[in-house]
């Protein structure tokens, strides 16, 4: 059976223990590969390489490290087919999918951080009058941890790890041990791109066990975090004694906003995307639907129309919309949350049953699920399912809409439909969320900021601002005159 070994040092190695985690294929529920289970002694290992490669790769020079980065986009794109493939088989996603977004953007993450740190400098300020110049230095941290999720393995891995060895870190890095797959691949083409030994080190195995080391590695200066909220709280307990820098991108709730002078045929098709991409497994994906009563009927009608088109099925096929969910354990809890929302009150428009699919009767397949609700404040409303679930709830005038979106305790993104501009500003200036996005959704420029507000994290990913994390400034103050009166 196929073995998924760390990546430390520039070689791929079994885990200290010698024990492996199973692997699941999602698609049919057959264990197809194990898993290195490492423990803290294999993330001394890895912090010890990278604490070694740092000297060198921190002062290697800024166009020397950019083209290794934009080598390593160009492997990532070459194997495009083999890595959608391995994605598809360890998520369950559609292999059209990873091959359409999944990929591109791992590859996308290498070439636009590659590129970017090559525009992002120290800066000079002088104090006119003063003889003084002020230089603020943004030097690399030193080793960091990155801690990645299941849901877009590769890229969100990547979205990681591309700014921190761009700004010249070492890094300690675990994917999720549900989704390996892809990333215990990219460590060939690291050494194929001729990225130094030691500067990024793969290491897989359980939050609790791995995860946690790194995050508890007294030297490991700053942790960048995607995944769930209540690990991100368990992740800033435990850095907090030691006063690391923290980045966490974490949960979500995300409302959809729908005005009746909205752009409705653009809207639906999006909408249908928005509840149901990556099986809903997607933390930007909008899974309350609040619609206004004038159209809340023939909304309802044709939503449920569009959404019954969709085909639930093997994620190998190129017309499957949706594939498996990730595992067994989170199938349920989905099903789980579909029997609360019946249970408080909501009514089943569409779905709310498992899939049976030819040849993969196994697999984790679930119909995607309508529910229409009238309770803001129930379970179903207010907590993170993160699958192929929404709801529907209709909304009287815009100040109910943004009441009822603010009213829960994640603020990651929300999308609004409205052809009004002075509704554009009015609802996306109070909305409570990192991100807003109007008449589209997903629609990402990798130069933005990216995070959320509330319990949905703390800081930015994207940009200057990934760089600015993986950095730490340094104000140099120097004076050019022995004058005795200057400070
Ligand atoms: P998770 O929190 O269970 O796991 C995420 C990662 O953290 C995994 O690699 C896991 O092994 C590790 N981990 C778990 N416990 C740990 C611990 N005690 N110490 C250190 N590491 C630990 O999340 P998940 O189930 O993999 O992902 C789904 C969640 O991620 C959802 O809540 C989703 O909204 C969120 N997510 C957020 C974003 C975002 O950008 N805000 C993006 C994608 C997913």
């Amino acid at each position: 059976m196929k073995k998924i070994l760390n990546y430390i040092d520039g070689t791929y190695q079994d885990p200290t223990s010698g024990e492996w985690l199973d692997n699941f294929n999602p698609s049919t529920g057959n264990i197809y590969s194990q898993i290195a289970k490492s423990t803290p002694k294999d993330i001394e290992h890895a912090y010890v390489a990278a604490k070694e490669a740092f000297p060198s790769w921190s002062t290697t020079p800024i166009e020397t490290r950019s083209k290794i980065m934009l080598r390593i986009a160009d492997l990532i794109e070459a194997n495009l087919d083999r890595l959608a493939a391995a994605e598809s088989l360890d998520n369950g996603k559609p292999v059209s999918l990873a091959k359409a977004v999944d990929i591109p953007r791992a590859s996308a993450n290498f070439r636009f951080f590659g590129n970017a740190i090559t525009q992002f400098a120290s800066e000079a300020h002088e104090s006119v009058g003063r003889n003084t110049m002020n230089f603020t230095l943004r030097q690399p941290i030193g080793v960091v941890g990155c801690i990645s999720p299941w849901n877009l393995p590769l890229y969100l891995f990547t979205w990681k790890v591309a700014p921190a060895i761009a700004a010249g870190n070492c890094v300690v890095a675990k994917p999720s041990e549900v989704t390996p797959m892809t990333a215990y691949l990219l460590g060939e083409l690291l050494s194929e791109a001729g990225l130094p030994k030691g500067v990024l080190n793969i290491v897989h195995g359980t939050g609790p066990e791995a995860g946690q080391a790194i995050v508890a590695h007294p030297n490991i200066k700053a942790i960048s975090f995607t995944g769930g909220t209540t690990t991100g709280e368990h992740i800033a307990r435990t850095a907090a004694p030691m006063f690391k820098k923290l980045s966490l991108e974490l949960g979500g709730k995300n409302p959809n906003l729908i005005f009746a002078d909205c752009n409705y045929e653009k809207m639906l098709s999006v909408t249908v995307k928005s509840s149901f991409a990556n099986q809903g497994q997607i933390c930007l994906c909008g899974s309350r639907i609040y619609v206004e009563e004038s159209i809340a009927e023939t909304f309802k009608k044709d939503f449920v129309a569009k959404v019954s088109e969709l085909k639930v099925g093997n994620p190998s096929d190129n017309d499957t919309n949706l594939g498996a969910l990730v595992s067994q354990a989170h199938m349920e809890k989905v099903e789980n949350y579909i029997e609360i929302a019946k249970n408080e009150g909501g009514t089943v428009l569409f779905g709310g049953n498992k899939v049976s699919v030819p040849g993969h009767e196994q697999g984790y397949y679930l119909q995607p699920t309508v529910i229409e609700i009238d309770d803001n404040k129930c379970r179903i409303q207010q907590e993170e399912v993160f699958g192929p679930v929404v709801t529907i709830v209709s909304f009287k005038d815009e100040t109910e809409a943004i009441q009822m979106a603010n009213d829960v305790q994640y603020g990651l993104s929300a999308t609004v439909w409205t052809q009004d501009l002075n509704r554009t500003m009015r609802v996306s200036k109070q909305l409570e969320a990192g991100i807003v996005w109007v008449n589209t959704w997903l629609n990402r420029d990798l130069r933005t900021p990216f995070g959320g507000v509330k319990n949905s994290g703390v800081g930015r990913e994207g940009g200057f601002e990934a760089l600015r994390f993986f950095t730490e400034p340094k104000n140099v103050c120097i004076t050019y005159t022995d004058l005795p009166n200057n400070p």
